[in-house]
């Protein structure tokens, strides 16, 4: 599924067709829609657009013997099997950048109204019970202390608007960022153990998966809160439910989820928790700016055989990996 916007665009541009079977179904690869299309039009396909929504497993790019490019819709691309794609040499786009500051954006709000307790604050006033008490005291975000884990294009807009709220930054990736002034941890946990508000910008898929687990949320503490506006694999969601079960964890603020758009009942039930439906980048200007993009990288390919914003493994050296 791609927007329906894109998917008007590109049908106005070329001749696009839509793959059937519902791509949430691990079992989609035995589709006999899917499988009487692949037969049909499998030999012809030269692109594929799609978002993170739409795995591009191995099956698929193996059943399209002429497939030479990947629009990906977003900048995140754990949707798509990066290293059977480029093992065949086929080019594929993504989205950086243009999000940013949307991005950035939904992690401050998603801080701010679990720091704040605003969704608490505004169903006290809906029902009624300001009449009865005042409302609990807050933390303030001011002044408090906020670990980025993933200090890349988003992280480092993240922290920009940190720096506003007088915040003391620090943040873990792999390698210390050069020419960057905030602290550096050596490790999710170190980080974790360091700071009030821990927000996690990582890319997903393998290399990140399970990154933030038991250890760092005991790290993050019983005062803690965590921020993720990443993938939901990046943290261990059974371990975040227990900790915030068992009071070691203070609280949760979660753009993404596991098993999207499975949301785990124990989260349902608190208030301790913020939850937003993997809105990071969903605002009229982003997603325009995301969709333009998407569709420069596929008609460059097209007419030139190059790309606007190639995924980052497509110009690293083998065996340099990449995120
Ligand atoms: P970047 O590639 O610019 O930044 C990623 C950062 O993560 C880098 O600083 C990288 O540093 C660090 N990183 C990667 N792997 C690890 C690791 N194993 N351990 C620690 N740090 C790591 O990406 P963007 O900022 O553009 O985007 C980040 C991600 O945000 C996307 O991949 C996507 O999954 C997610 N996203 C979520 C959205 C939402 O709707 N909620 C919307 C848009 C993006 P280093 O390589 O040095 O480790």
């Amino acid at each position: 599924p791609i927007s329906p916007e894109l998917h008007a665009a590109t049908g106005e541009r070329y001749d696009a067709l839509d793959l059937p079977g519902d791509p949430g179904d691990p079992g989609v690869a035995d589709d006999p829609a899917r499988a009487a299309f692949l037969a049909e039009h499998g030999g012809d396909v030269v692109a594929i657009v799609c978002s993170n929504l739409s795995p591009v497993p191995a099956s698929l790019i193996e059943a399209l013997p002429r497939l030479g490019v990947i629009a990906n819709h977003g900048v995140g691309y754990d949707n798509v099997d990066v290293d059977v794609a480029l093992a065949r040499g086929i080019a594929v786009s993504h989205t950086p950048d243009v999000l940013d500051d949307a991005v950035a954006e939904t992690a401050l709000a998603l801080l701010l109204a679990a720091r704040r307790r605003i969704v608490t604050a505004d169903l006290f006033v809906r029902d009624g019970a300001w009449s009865k008490g005042a409302f609990p005291l807050t933390d303030q975000v001011s002044g408090s202390r906020v670990g980025i884990l993933g200090l890349g294009r988003i992280g480092r807009a993240v922290a920009r608007r940190l720096e506003a709220f007088g915040c003391a930054i620090s943040y873990h990736n792999r390698r210390p960022v050069p020419g960057v002034d905030y602290a550096y941890a050596a490790s999710p946990a170190e980080l974790a153990a360091g700071v009030d508000n821990l927000i996690v910008i990582v890319p997903g898929g393998p290399g990140t998966e399970g990154l933030v687990d038991a250890a760092v949320l005991d790290a993050l503490g019983p005062r803690g809160l965590l921020v993720n506006v990443a993938r939901g694999s990046v943290v261990d969601e059974d371990a975040l439910v227990a900790a915030l079960q068992e009071g070691r964890l203070g609280g949760a603020a979660l753009d993404v989820f596991a098993r999207e758009p499975e949301v785990p009942a124990a989260l349902l039930v608190r208030d301790d928790v913020v939850l937003a439906p993997h809105v990071g980048s969903a605002t009229h200007e982003t997603r325009a700016a995301m969709r333009r993009l998407t569709l420069d990288n596929l008609d460059d390919w097209l007419a030139t055989g190059t790309l606007r914003t190639p995924i980052p493994e497509m110009s690293a050296s083998p065996g340099e990996g990449g995120e």
